[in-house]
């Protein structure tokens, strides 16, 4: 990974306090999308996280894990399948539900996006209490994919949302806050 790129990423990523709710700061990510050279040099700093583990599939997770998990999966040519909020797929599904850090939720994945075996990376833009990207490794596993990387751009530490998260499984977080 390269300093000076995450540190140009980092000083592009805008704090908006109180959203969505009082006593949230927000991370607002959308002006690194808003320039392709930033843009750009976050999914270079994604491909270096994934440290040569050359996944079959990227999941990302609803919705901004879409953005940086597809630019993601094309630049290594791997798959990419979406886990989204409840009621959003329209095939057969798995679900699972968990606590996030302004309130509950619920994801599902699609029964078919992935086959046993397959080698599978996590992509989000945000790490914090890990309700959600635990609840994702769940339905990866029941799928019988293997989950070779996780990845976020943010990580909020304080949160200790690897706690949630699968031990065993390669975690690497772009920014930590
Ligand atoms: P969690 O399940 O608590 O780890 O929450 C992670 C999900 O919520 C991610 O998809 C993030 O995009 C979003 N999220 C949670 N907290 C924040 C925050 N402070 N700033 C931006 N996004 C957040």
């Amino acid at each position: 990974m390269n300093e000076k790129n995450l540190s140009r990423l980092r000083e592009a990523i805008r704090d908006v306090n109180d959203f969505p709710k009082p006593g949230i700061v927000f991370k607002d990510i959308t002006p690194i999308l808003a320039s392709g050279e930033l843009f750009r040099l976050a999914i270079d700093e994604f491909v270096a996280a994934l440290g040569g583990t050359s996944p079959d599939k990227i999941v990302g997770i609803d919705a901004r894990g879409f953005i940086f998990g597809a630019a993601l999966a094309d630049r290594i040519g791997a798959g990419f399948v979406p886990v989204r909020k409840k009621g959003k797929l329209p095939w057969e599904t798995h679900g699972a539900a968990y606590t996030l850090e302004y309130g509950e939720a619920h994801v599902e994945i699609h029964r078919d996006a992935i086959l046993p075996g397959e080698k599978v990376a996590l992509v989000d833009d945000l790490l914090a209490t890990g309700g959600t990207a635990g609840a994702a490794m769940k339905l990866i596993h029941e799928l019988g994919g293997e989950i070779v990387c996780t990845t976020f751009l943010v990580e909020l530490s304080f949160l200790e949302g690897r706690r949630n998260l699968d031990s065993g499984t390669r975690t690497v977080a772009l920014l930590t806050y």
